[in-house]
């Protein structure tokens, strides 16, 4: 297994609750090795489903918070649109902090830390050799790449190379914001705040331990910061408000009380992105499947780890077969979720704003 995120981790997770061998290889140096990131929500029939298959769905449950699937949409003048709280009983998308589902997910799993990989080439009649950063090489059986959206596995299989989708991101956060910035923590409430403008949205994101990830998304070339240095958060942060000016002043707060600007533009696979099975090699999640950010990524890279884990665990077969099987289950699935991302980013950054509300009424009818 190349990369121990969603995937990787829930792939060998279901595997080793099976009892069977496996080795993930991971470029970071540790667990903590860099922020984890925000936060993932998790749908029943999919990420859920993963770790239910990994044998971790209470501890899931324990963790995680249904609560946070609020959502609060507000006009750029501030007027609140929408405020959407679960029931309840409401489990259906529970969010957890990417680094607790890692811890979740690491349990007992030895991951060996700091192996990037540079290329994987498969074997003439089965198998593949890993080629790693520091020289080395190793052969495998199998080798599943789950590295995410720039995979050095992917070469082995597919040409192709996410593309720019004409919309990135900026993310900056604000810590203990209910004590520091007790106003915001109001504004954002317990899960999520959205506004949206034309060609441009705000989001704010409530994760645990009173951490606020705030996301500026917006319509522009891959080059939109040339002369600005994107190192120097008072230049990104005056850049940003004047891209969002006349916004209500409380919204803009978000941006004007962040302290370190992160630039993520949005990079995608192509929608049905499949490739011509090979021997002793294949891909799952991003590295398969690279889509918008709308909540889907993670629920289904966590859901083909433990489908893939559980075929090769549970059916007595020829494995090739096996992989080549997982491998169009995958792509159908995955190629419906593609076409409802694309499409979905393309309401949500619209020329017309009354489309991300009519996005949200579709999915979240009151
Ligand atoms: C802002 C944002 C919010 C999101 N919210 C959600 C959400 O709510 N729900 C959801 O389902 N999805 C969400 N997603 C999408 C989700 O983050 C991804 O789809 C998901 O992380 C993919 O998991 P993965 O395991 O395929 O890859 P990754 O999470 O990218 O993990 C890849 C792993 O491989 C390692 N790696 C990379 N290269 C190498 C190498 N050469 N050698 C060894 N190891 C390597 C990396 O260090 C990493 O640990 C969101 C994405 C963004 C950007």
């Amino acid at each position: 297994m190349v990369g121990g995120g969603p995937g990787g981790l829930t792939f060998a997770r279901v595997l080793h609750r099976h009892g069977h061998p496996v080795t993930v290889l991971e470029r970071d140096r540790g667990p903590d090795a860099r922020p984890p990131g925000g936060m993932l929500d998790l749908h029943e029939g999919m990420g859920q489903l993963a770790l239910d298959k990994a044998g971790l769905l209470a501890e899931f449950e324990a963790l995680s918070r249904p609560e946070a699937q609020a959502m609060r949409i507000l006009d750029v003048d501030g007027t609140v649109l929408r405020d959407w709280r679960p029931g309840p009983d409401d489990r259906a998308n529970p969010e957890i902090d990417r680094g607790q589902l890692r811890d979740l997910l690491l349990g007992p799993l030895d991951v060996q830390w700091g192996r990037g990989v540079t290329r994987v080439v498969p074997g003439t009649r089965d198998g593949a050799r890993v080629h790693f950063e520091d020289g080395r090489q190793e052969a495998f059986d199998l080798v599943v790449g789950a590295d995410g959206a720039w995979s050095r596995t992917r070469p082995a299989l597919s040409p192709v190379t996410p593309h720019y989708t004409g919309i990135t991101t900026v993310e900056t956060s604000l810590d203990d914001v209910d004590t520091r910035h007790p106003d915001l923590a109001r504004l954002v409430g317990d899960g999520s705040l959205a506004v949206y403008g034309v060609n441009r949205k705000l989001v704010a994101q409530r994760n645990s331990g009173g951490h606020v990830k705030v996301y500026a998304q917006f319509r522009a070339p891959l080059d939109w910061h040339a002369g600005l240095d994107l190192a120097d958060p008072d230049a990104v942060r005056s850049s940003l408000l004047t891209l969002f000016d006349g916004w209500a002043s409380p919204v803009l707060d978000l941006l004007r009380r962040g302290t370190a600007f992160a630039h993520r533009p949005l990079h995608v696979l192509p929608v049905a992105h499949t490739w011509t099975h090979v021997p002793g090699v294949t891909l799952l999640g991003d590295a398969a499947h690279l889509m918008p950010p709308l909540g889907a990524g993670a629920n289904l890279a966590m859901l083909e780890g433990a489908e893939l884990a559980e075929s090769i665990a549970t059916v007595q077969g020829d494995l090739d077969e096996t992989v080549r099987a997982f491998e169009e289950g995958m792509w159908a699935r995955a190629g419906r979720w593609a076409k409802i991302t694309t499409a979905g980013l393309e309401r949500l950054v619209s020329s017309d704003p009354a489309e991300a509300l009519a996005l949200f009424d579709q999915v979240q009818p009151s």
